[in-house]
């Protein structure tokens, strides 16, 4: 499958099947902490990047086979809107698969538009946009946008999406560490925050490695815009990512069999929604195993981890 991905486990979706509308690497921005890689056609035009007939086609073949999929999540390579064929695609999945939530993450730089907005309003259930300064300076160094998009843009987008449509909206904020973490600023968003009023805020910070270089906060960081900021919907995203040491097995195995008593994982999926290694993980799956509280079962060719009934 070339423009499908997963389902992959993300501690925010659960089973997320996602869907790139964008090749590498086609943004309206080149964010510092981007994880995908530096911004190599950076562009505010709409068009079909990639041939949206192909994607329905591989969607359909997919999703026919009934896998277990919490969210379709456009996301991937670069930024999902600058596709002209997003409302096709979500027209296609909302009627041959209505019961299939779907999920957008966004950089919110296009949200400004009548056709971007019209093209979510087809079906989008989720949208995750990202709102990372509220200064034009601030915004400027952290997303370094195409010429056209600055701050109030994206602000004015972001209203819109709040006003005009019914989606759900899990706003998050990237903290990098000497850029968009001073009182100020911290401040400034926090204020955005609460005149949008999103379903969820949800701060993050450097968590893979970044296209270019930057650095991560503490766990103990976040933890502190957030109780500076005070919204009551904050959750701090990556700190599992962050937070790693060395973790003794049986608390893995606790961790590991919470996950997969609610929906059977991969491996390396267990690895990335912890924050582990991969070979930290496999320890603690073959104990876990062994006792019988977890079996490997297969599907689509690939391996899973699921939690026994008994447990
Ligand atoms: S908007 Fe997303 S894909 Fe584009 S550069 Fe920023 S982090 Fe990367």
């Amino acid at each position: 499958m070339k423009y499908i991905f997963g389902p992959v486990f993300s501690r925010r979706l659960g089973l997320s099947l996602g869907v790139d509308l964008v090749p590498f690497k086609v943004c309206s921005m080149d964010c510092v902490y981007c994880e995908v890689g530096k911004t190599t056609l950076k562009t505010g035009e709409r068009k079909e990047y990639v041939p949206v007939d192909e994607v329905i086609k591989e969607l359909s073949d997919f999703l026919s086979r009934k896998p277990p999929v919490d969210f379709v999540t456009f996301s991937g390579f670069g930024e999902p809107t600058l596709n002209s064929g997003l409302g096709r695609v979500v027209e296609f999945l909302k009627t041959r698969f209505r019961n299939i939530p779907v999920a957008l993450l966004t950089n919110s730089s296009l949200l400004f538009r009548d056709d971007v907005i019209d093209e979510i309003k087809k079906g989008i259930d989720l949208v995750l946009p990202s709102f990372d300064a509220a200064s034009e300076s601030v915004f400027r160094k952290i997303n370094r946008p195409v010429e056209g998009i600055d701050v109030e843009t994206v602000k004015r987008g972001l209203f819109r999406l709040k006003n005009e449509t019914n989606v759900r909206i899990w706003l998050e904020t990237l903290f990098v560490k000497g850029i968009n973490d001073d009182k100020d600023e911290i401040n400034r968003i926090g204020k955005f925050v609460f005149e949008l009023e999103p379903e969820r805020w949800q701060i993050n910070t450097v968590v893979r490695p970044p296209a270019y270089d930057t650095h991560s906060l503490s766990e103990v960081e976040l933890k502190r815009i957030k109780e500076i900021v005070g919204y009551p919907f904050t959750d701090v995203i990556g700190v599992s990512s962050a937070r790693r040491k060395k973790i003794p097995v049986e608390n893995i195995k606790d961790e590991i069999l919470d996950l997969v008593k609610r929906r059977p994982c991969p491996v390396e999926e267990i690895a990335d929604a912890l924050g582990l290694l991969k070979e930290e993980v496999e320890v603690a799956i073959d104990a876990v195993v062994r006792e019988k509280r977890a079996e490997f079962v297969y599907y689509g060719g690939k391996k899973y981890l699921k939690g026994r009934e008994e447990i």
